[in-house]
């Protein structure tokens, strides 16, 4: 029996794959820059520890996470590598930092104190990340801050600033990067800034996916990458402008790394006019075929794919009739011969010549391909394959 024959649905991720995404990432960083991947949002939905074990064997000796439980949960399961907290970490919880051994970003003065605290009572230096301003307006120091922030900071002999940091706001959504080159001017500035304030040496990052593969001058010391790493373009945008720069003979080897995957669990036949699901959305035209699948949005299967999306069985498309329900979909499998029950079934990736996307999935949804993947339930067995 295989691992997934007892399994009604489940996700693959190809080792070959991951590989090759960062395989990809090193060529276009060559020494210069580290790479750190963005294990955040479970992996975007891949399995946070499945992803950080696969960049592990690829040599990647970064992480970057959200949330102090993240960082836990790569703690717990044998990671010793650094460990970046990018989200903000509840005061309150500011005490189990140093335990955990993580860098933390730094954005106000309130954290700054818990930090400093909470490393003096442990007998340790904390290294932080000062996060700056420069057009996003989420996290950041603004430069009228950031003075006084850094005189509180070297006010705090237990916290050292390891590094300066901010992040793009409009650079995925546009093929014109005059918004991100300008936040790029600034954030040379704000570096500039902690300098003359009297802080000799930190390191600096500012790339995520979309920033390093299209402007080396935004590597720095470390590129913090997210998407890209299990294989999808951060958007249509980036590889337009990729492509555009690079030419079309360019490498752009990212290989989607995730497959997800179910088994029809009852197979049945309807008249025609017959109706499908919650709210008889879907009235049968003709003696019908239909697969009930065991998967639904409670899955992190996308409602709004309810009478648009499709599924690949045999090889075929087999469409999505009705709603999808809390935990269960309906496919119209009537023009796809020797269905049978248990069938392997493809919800994201590929299945014989036909492939599903998660820029697909993406559309068909009305979102994008992040939340498509980082979306997917945490329960749902993850499996590494080659
Ligand atoms: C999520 C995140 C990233 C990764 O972004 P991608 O577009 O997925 O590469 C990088 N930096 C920060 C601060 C982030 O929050």
């Amino acid at each position: 029996m295989t691992a997934t024959a007892g399994q009604y649905h489940w996700l693959e991720l190809s080792r070959s794959a991951y590989a090759a995404n960062i395989a990809f990432f090193r060529r276009l960083l060559g020494d210069r820059a580290r790479l750190a991947v963005v294990v955040k949002a479970n992996g975007y939905g891949h399995g946070i520890v499945e992803t950080a074990g696969l960049a592990r064997e690829c040599g990647v000796t970064q992480f970057c996470v959200h949330t102090i439980d993240e960082a836990a949960t790569l703690r717990h399961a044998g990671f010793i590598e650094p460990i970046l907290l990018l989200g903000p970490v509840p005061i309150a919880r500011c005490g189990e930092v140093p335990a955990l051994g993580v860098d933390c970003v730094a954005y106000n003065e309130e954290h700054l104190a818990a930090l400093e605290a909470a490393a003096r009572d442990a007998v340790k230096t904390l290294r932080v990340h000062l996060k700056v301003e420069t057009g996003t307006n989420r996290q950041g120091v603004s430069a009228e801050r950031l003075a006084s922030f850094i005189a509180t900071l070297k006010r705090s002999p237990h916290l050292e600033l390891a590094a300066v940091y901010s992040h793009f706001a409009n650079i995925e959504d546009t093929t014109n990067h005059t918004y991100a080159m300008r936040q790029l001017d600034r954030f040379n500035e704000l570096c500039d800034a902690v300098k003359n304030a009297g802080i000799p040496a930190f390191e600096r990052h500012l790339a995520s996916s979309a920033a390093t593969i299209l402007f080396p001058k935004t590597h720095f010391d470390m590129v913090r990458v997210g998407i890209a790493q299990y294989g999808l373009w951060p958007s249509k945008e980036t590889y337009l402008s990729y492509l555009t720069a690079n030419g079309t003979g360019a490498d752009h080897s990212l290989r989607p790394v995730l497959s997800w995957k179910t088994r029809i669990a009852q197979l049945k036949t309807l008249h025609s006019g017959e109706y499908i699901g919650y709210g008889c959305t879907y009235q049968t035209t003709r003696e019908s075929r239909i697969a009930i699948l065991p998967i639904g949005y409670s899955d992190g299967y996308d409602r709004k794919l309810s009478n648009a999306g499709y599924a690949l069985v045999g090889g075929k498309r087999a469409p999505l009739r009705g709603r999808i329900a809390m935990n269960l979909t309906v496919l119209d499998v009537t023009d796809i011969p020797d269905v049978r029950l248990e069938d392997e079934v493809v919800l994201l990736g590929r299945q014989g010549s036909q492939e599903i996307t998660a820029e697909t999935l993406a559309e068909l949804a009305g979102t994008i391909n992040y939340e498509i993947v980082s979306r997917i339930a945490s329960h749902i067995p993850r499996f590494v394959t080659e």
